[in-house]
């Protein structure tokens, strides 16, 4: 069931043992708007099915907040324009040449361009697929685009993240809402889990500047402002701390500059930063 978070917005939540996204609806006078499009044709079908339960009007628009497969494989089941930045836009590409046979998807999943968890989405959500090519984008932005959805104004904005290069947030004005897709999280590469930390502080401020008051997540559904504050405070006082790849030293200085342990987020953090040195010297 959708949830409704006011009047013009509404969300499908996150099923994390499914690999399922938020997904995000919101409505203006004359049309609607999307916010991701599931990660395959079944959670987009899925989620159209609940819309049609609503009295809504149309669907014109999906936006997709970042080029990973979870949020991006049910963009064909959409009648409508699909909105990607330009940095999604070239890595979308790759998705466009690929097959989704079996023995495709083995062979993807063996050279690491795709994840055993994806393919077995992929496999259960999509029984018919030997000939399957996902579809193009059909609007591509540099850095904003502004949308009325009618008396329903929509901003979205391509930022930096912690989580990829490529993250699309979408402010809705009157709302105060903002959807940010996963770029408030981490992300992992050579098996290391790690934030982007010299962009941490400019992509807290570009979310800042848009004065929100809920904030919904790609895979938590919803935050209010007091929750983001603490995670941003969180991340900010343990990103302060490493400035090298010892974690040892990251958690003297911690204890040095705040007079406590850190806690168990702060930790998290504190080892995540560390491996994004890791990464950085390797
Ligand atoms: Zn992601």
């Amino acid at each position: 069931m959708l949830n409704k978070l006011s009047d013009t917005i509404y969300y499908l939540s996150n099923e994390d043992d499914r690999e399922r996204p938020t997904l995000g609806l919101v409505c203006g006078d004359r049309y609607s708007l999307i916010i991701d499009s599931g990660n395959s044709p079944q959670h987009a079908k899925d989620f159209l099915l609940e819309i049609e339960q609503l009295n809504v009007p149309p669907v014109k628009y999906v936006v997709i907040t970042h080029a990973h497969w979870d949020h991006f494989l049910g963009m064909n089941e959409f009648d409508a324009t699909v909105i990607v930045n330009s940095r999604t836009n070239e890595m979308i590409k790759e998705w466009q040449c690929m097959s989704y046979d079996d023995s495709s998807l083995q062979k993807y999943v063996n050279t690491n361009q795709m994840s055993a968890m994806c393919m077995k989405i992929i496999q259960t959500d999509m029984p018919n697929r030997d000939s399957y090519k996902l579809k193009s984008p059909d609007v591509i932005f540099e850095n904003t685009l502004t949308i009325d959805l009618g008396n329903k104004v929509c901003i979205l904005e391509s930022i930096k993240s912690t989580h990829t290069d490529d993250s699309t947030i979408i402010y809705i004005f009157d709302e105060k809402v903002v959807f940010l897709g996963d770029c408030a999280y981490g992300t992992t590469t050579n098996s290391l889990f790690h934030y982007k930390q010299s962009l941490l502080l400019p992509m807290i401020k570009d979310i800042q500047k848009y004065d929100a008051e809920m904030f919904l997540l790609g895979h938590e559904s919803i935050c209010d402002s007091n929750e983001m504050n603490i995670y941003w405070k969180e991340l900010t006082t343990a990103s302060q701390v490493v400035k090298s790849t010892s974690l040892e030293n990251a958690i003297v200085s911690f204890k040095a500059e705040n007079k406590r342990d850190p806690n168990d987020n702060e930790l998290f953090f504190i080892k995540a930063f560390v491996n994004d040195h890791i990464i950085q010297s390797q």
